[in-house]
């Protein structure tokens, strides 16, 4: 069943096309991996489907759980399901960790969330992380190692359980220990009922996580769709080949 369509998709920025007809479809219980060298556009792609109003939408539409939600605001998307990491997280003083992921929990679930209960689910998910439960009262981000961010990213997405999560890979290298972590967590999340894009160079976090399919974005476009094995390929010969092909 599909969850996420994205149909001749086109944006960027006053002055500038970022992204040129992009198509996309995501089915529930899916995972997608997107890859592409530095300024193709792929944290962009992230960001528009969020509908992050640094970008505009100039053509195209995008459809989530059979819904055309190509008006609709960035929380509203939220509510519907739908969940970004950053690739550069942001550090947001005076609130901690805990606040923050409850806060946006009872915003998406538009309900009020009980602080005690919460806390000890936070904290289940955490042990489950290695992460020390101080965590939950640090600033949000503030002084994080990259490793800690990226655990901090995939306990925000198990605590808010989205339909869809787009996970914005830093390219800073998270250690072999973080990486298993991290993609034990993406691999707790996943179920039938959801699905993850991936945006990423990792190839040691997607060999773990098993994509179904892997889109290569060059210059705005989709322009190479395939199975694991591109992964590979990528990793051995770069993204070279694929411009020869494209042109
Ligand atoms: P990627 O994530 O694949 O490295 P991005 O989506 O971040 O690429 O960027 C794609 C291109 O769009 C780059 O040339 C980048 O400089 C440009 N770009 C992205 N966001 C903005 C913005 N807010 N303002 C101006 N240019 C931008
Ligand atoms: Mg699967
Ligand atoms: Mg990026």
């Amino acid at each position: 069943k599909e969850l996420l369509r994205i149909e001749n998709l086109s944006a960027g920025v006053e002055g500038k096309e970022i992204l040129k007809n992009i198509n996309l479809k995501v089915n529930y219980g899916e995972v997608h991996v997107i890859m592409g060298p530095n300024g193709s556009g792929k944290s962009t792609l992230a960001n528009v489907i969020m509908n992050n109003p640094e970008y505009t939408v100039t053509n195209g539409e995008i459809y989530f759980d059979g819904e055309d939600i190509s008006e609709l605001s960035t929380d509203k998307r939220a509510r519907k399901g739908l969940f970004m990491t950053f690739q550069t997280p942001i550090e947001v003083s005076g609130i901690s960790v805990e606040n923050f992921i409850r806060t946006a929990k009872s915003s998406v679930e538009d309900k009020n969330i009980p602080i005690l209960s919460f806390k000890k689910d936070l904290e289940k998910e955490m042990d489950k992380l290695y992460m020390d439960h101080s965590y939950a009262s640090r600033y949000l981000n503030e002084g994080f190692s990259g490793g800690e961010m990226k655990k901090n990213e995939i306990l925000q997405m198990l605590m808010l359980n989205p339909k869809l999560a787009i996970l914005d890979e830093t390219d800073s290298g998270l250690d072999v220990d973080a990486t298993k972590i991290v993609a034990t967590g993406i691999e707790r999340f996943l179920n039938k009922d959801n699905a993850v894009i991936i945006i990423t160079h990792h190839k040691e976090l997607i060999k773990e996580v098993s994509p179904d399919y892997v889109h290569v974005i060059l210059n705005g476009n989709i322009v190479k769709e395939g199975d694991y094995t591109l992964i590979d390929k990528i990793e051995e010969e770069g993204f070279n080949w694929i411009r020869e092909e494209v042109k």
